[in-house]
């Protein structure tokens, strides 16, 4: 058994406890939480750490897959311009030690948890071989071709089945990227085997514009890939809308229980919110903000997530929009941008509401007994993030 005490620790829940200590086994299961009253009545004496100390880090949303693409793709193309760029590099598959160095490197950043995202099964041997991070993977369905949604449910299917992990879903990739048999298909087989949902969203501006009026560089450049757009058909003028409107209802299962994520939001607005929230009130939006600066150059409106009081968590999105795999980064990319955020709300994004969102909370996610979350120490904080803040695992 080992005690260990900080400055501050927080918990994950909110919660800031100061000069606390915490206990734990070889195991790294959490046996006790003390004050500084109960140890030194019990003798203890804890090994003390200088600054913070967390609950281990959930990254909800990765591409391991895409883990041979760091520096392969210009920073600020916009989403259109870093889609053409994507696909003739997906060619090349990632090596099996590529894969590998990722979740060493996120494990050694403090991560403890990932939600990612499959369109292969390329990760799919190393996922199950290393036992660094619980994993959770997304098997990701797209095809925007009505005609071929069928042989695209069962192709994503196949691959559901083939991956030998209890942690797993189906889910479709984006507004933009899929035809409405295939949202149908994916969304009544998700929420029959209720599946946690991953969706990207609101990723660029081009994307409303593409629902509202079949315009801008999203139409323009799935007009260039498929020589025609007249089988894109929406039933509505807005991408949140449409994703409402074939939602399957299933009176014993209502989707306010469905746990969905919706990720990126650069571009989600106040109104777009509110009809998410009034629908699914199990929604987590994931902001992936180091990821968004890379791409789009754009960050999600922060304030108006905190005011409407939405679940927030995050995400690194892949090496292939990122300098690296680091939750730490992305909460000091956020302090920067948006100083007035506290430390302790920027924890709990990186850590309970992840894994809530994943269902990983019984063990993941806050510093409490009988759980075993991790433990890290934040070096040169205590209520602020700041660039010289580092991150060190203790379990
Ligand atoms: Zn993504």
């Amino acid at each position: 058994m080992q005690t260990i005490s900080a400055d501050y620790i927080y918990v994950g829940n909110g919660e800031v406890l100061k000069n606390y200590a915490i206990q734990f086994d070889e195991k790294g299961i959490i046996k006790a939480v003390l004050s500084p009253k109960e140890y030194t009545e019990k003798n203890i004496q804890p090994v003390h750490y200088p600054g913070a100390l967390c609950p281990g880090f959930v990254n909800t949303h990765c591409h391991l897959e895409l883990s041979h693409l760091k520096g392969k793709i210009r920073k600020n193309l916009g989403i259109n311009g870093f889609i053409d760029a994507l696909i003739p590099l997906q060619q090349y598959a990632p090596s099996e030690q590529e894969i590998a160095q990722a979740i060493i490197d996120m494990a050694k950043q403090g991560i403890v948890a990932v939600g990612d995202i499959s369109n292969t099964k390329h990760t799919f041997r190393i996922k199950e071989k290393l036992t660094q991070l619980h994993i959770h993977t997304f098997i990701e369905s797209f095809g925007l071709n009505p005609e071929k949604a069928q042989e695209k449910f069962f192709e994503a299917l196949t691959l559901f089945h083939e991956l030998k992990s209890e942690y797993k879903s189906l889910t479709p990739h984006a507004p933009y990227s899929i035809s409405k048999p295939l949202l149908k298909e994916l969304l009544e087989y998700a929420c029959e085997e209720r599946h946690i949902l991953s969706y990207h969203l609101m990723e660029s501006e081009s994307e409303r514009m593409l629902f509202e009026k079949k315009q801008g560089k999203m139409y323009e450049r799935l007009l260039e890939w498929f020589g025609t757009m007249d089988f894109f058909e929406p039933d509505t003028q807005n991408p949140i809308d449409e994703w409402i409107a074939h939602f399957p209802f299933d009176p014993a299962f209502p989707k306010s229980m469905m746990h969905i994520l919706f990720v990126h939001n650069t571009f989600l607005n106040e109104t777009e919110l509110k009809k998410l929230l009034e629908h699914f009130g199990k929604s987590y939006f994931v902001f992936c903000p180091n990821a968004n600066l890379y791409i789009e150059n754009h960050l999600p409106d922060v304030d108006v997530f905190l005011k409407n009081k939405v679940k927030i968590c995050l995400g690194t999105d892949s090496l292939a929009s990122n300098d690296q795999l680091s939750i730490l980064a992305e909460m000091q990319t956020l302090q920067t941008h948006f100083p007035h955020l506290d430390l302790y709300t920027l924890i709990s994004w990186a850590t309970l509401n992840g894994a809530e969102a994943l269902y990983i909370e019984d063990t993941y996610g806050s510093i409490a007994t009988g759980k075993s979350p991790g433990i890290l120490w934040l070096k040169n904080t205590t209520t602020q993030l700041n660039e010289a803040t580092t991150v060190n695992r203790i379990i």
